[in-house]
């Protein structure tokens, strides 16, 4: 085994509605196979399931826990199978480092959704040797070179961080349902996923609407690349834009009504779920009826993954992130609890 430095939630911590309480600890990790590349971290996004993975884990901890799984590093160590990763190179990871490579969701490039699950960033069980995952607020990643990504020339490394998670997220629905020229677009909820559909699905050559609940998000909207913004308060503005969208992406964390939503879509419109609410969503069957579609979507396999990373790299996408020091995570996860973030943290592992 090998050892780095981490952030983690450790047994006996307090973690609640107003602070989630981090400590710098050492951690193990283990020793590269040869498959495996070693990653120095750079850069770690801060992501929602990371808030919701340590209010989960308190008072249910026997050993550290350590979140974040959209990070971003220098190859340190290149395992002796390795052929397509060399040390010094910047790669990216994003919210699973292995699946079982047989099954057919794996064979067709669907990792996430491996029959026997994929191994998640933290959290899961390494499928060799059984081990806990932990994830990347720490100096030091080991993993699979296969699920590693080479950071494209020309973005900024802290702004892919993010792409790896919220990023993968929505380019994985607006790929897979054709999203491009003249496509008309819905984005709810304006946040770290949000603002990256907008950017994404404006660069595919999409209209963008984003509603919002905040007219005074409307510029913000606009300069990420939205066409059209609809304040979801306002019913006349809701009522004009009713079925006149074939696409809507819905990023809100919360469990909701999708009735609004659904009925902004036009005939065999789709709506994207993205979020999963413990009570699971309610549908009105006759928002359905138009032969519209309620569709989920998580994460990206690795060839999705791979293109949207080449689309960002083409386009000059990245996430508007904040950077913190990694010592100051608290600060970062409080922020995040409290809705203070423009868009995204990304925590930096140098300081
Ligand atoms: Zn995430
Ligand atoms: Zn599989």
């Amino acid at each position: 085994m090998r050892t780095t430095r981490a952030f983690a939630l450790l047994p006996g911590s307090t973690d609640g509605p107003d602070s989630t309480v981090l400590q710098a600890t050492t951690i193990e990790r283990r020793d590269p196979r040869p498959d495996d590349v070693v990653v120095r971290v750079t850069f770690c996004g801060v992501c929602h399931s990371d808030l919701h993975a340590l209010d989960a884990a308190v008072g249910h901890l026997d050993g550290p826990f350590v979140p974040g799984h959209e990070f971003v590093g220098e190859v340190v160590e290149v395992g002796t199978e390795v052929r397509d990763r060399t040390v010094g190179q910047l790669v990216a990871v994003g919210n699973i480092v292995d699946s079982c490579g047989t099954c057919a969701a794996c064979l067709g490039g669907d990792e996430p959704y491996c029959a026997e699950y994929p191994t998640t960033t933290y959290g899961g069980r390494d499928r060799i040797d059984g081990t806990p995952t932990q994830g990347a607020y720490a100096d030091e990643y080991v993993v699979r070179a296969d699920f590693t990504y080479p950071v494209p020339a020309g973005l900024d490394p802290a702004g892919v961080a993010p792409l790896m998670c919220a990023g993968v997220t929505v380019w994985q629905p607006l790929a897979h349902l054709g999203v491009g020229a003249g496509t008309t677009v819905g984005l709810v909820g304006l946040g770290g996923l949000g603002h990256l559909a907008v950017k994404l699905a404006a660069a595919l050559g999409a209209r963008v609407t984003v509603f919002t609940t905040s007219p005074g998000k409307e510029d913000l909207a606009r300069s990420l690349g939205a066409t059209d913004v609809v304040v979801s308060s306002d019913p006349q503005a809701m009522a004009a834009v009713a079925q006149t969208l074939e696409v809507v992406i819905d990023t809100v964390a919360a469990g909701h009504d999708l009735a609004p939503y659904l009925g902004a879509l036009r005939i065999d419109g789709t709506l994207v779920v993205l979020a999963i609410p413990a009570e699971g969503w309610h549908l009105d069957a006759m928002a359905v009826l138009p032969r519209r579609r309620v569709m989920g979507s998580g994460s990206a396999g690795r060839p999705d993954t791979a293109a949207m990373l080449a689309f960002a790299a083409e386009h000059g996408i990245t996430a508007d992130v904040e950077v913190l020091g990694a010592t100051e995570v608290d600060t970062a996860l409080s922020r995040l609890r409290a809705g203070d973030v423009r868009f995204r943290f990304a925590l930096d592992l140098s300081r």
